[in-house]
């Protein structure tokens, strides 16, 4: 989902964490690049085993306390698809690579999407409710391709 004119965002993260007095720590890095190349969110479990599959070994204690740190500094965004595992995906500056999610009750699959009348209607909700919205997700459960009962 990247895209050429979108922030980099794992930079954005080292300067906001630098102005903040965080150290450039190794494991806080490796969780950093490694979310950086995420197109969705993964929970802690799921990054520890990328991490180690790339040859990293960070704790799974030290990845929820890295994590803890870019949520408290609002750099990633916590989402809950009610299975009791919380994920995390990189926030970028100005809403970029803002989108929305599919989760399969089934398999538990997490897909991104995006749609541009999706966000003309909470914008317009917003206008009407005359409520200034400051962040939006919206979830939709269901059966993935794969799950989906055959009829
Ligand atoms: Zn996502
Ligand atoms: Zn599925």
């Amino acid at each position: 989902m990247a895209k050429a004119d979108a922030p980099v965002w794992a930079q954005y993260a080292h300067e906001r964490l630098a102005s903040t007095g965080f150290r450039r720590g190794g494991a806080r890095s490796a969780v950093i690049e490694l979310l950086d190349g995420q197109e969705c969110a993964r929970s802690a479990i799921e990054i520890e085993d990328a991490l180690k599959a790339g040859g990293r070994r960070v704790g799974r204690a030290t990845v929820y306390r890295v994590l803890d740190e870019l949520d408290s500094l609002g750099l990633v965004t916590r989402i809950d698809i009610g299975d009791g595992l919380a994920r995390y995906e990189a926030m970028y500056p100005g809403g970029a690579q803002h989108h929305h999610h599919l989760v399969c009750d089934d398999c538990g699959k997490l897909m991104p999407f995006t749609d541009d009348e999706l966000e003309r209607a909470i914008r317009r909700v917003a206008r009407r409710e005359a409520f200034a919205i400051n962040d939006h997700d919206v979830t939709l459960h269901g059966f993935c391709p794969d799950c989906a009962p055959s009829s």
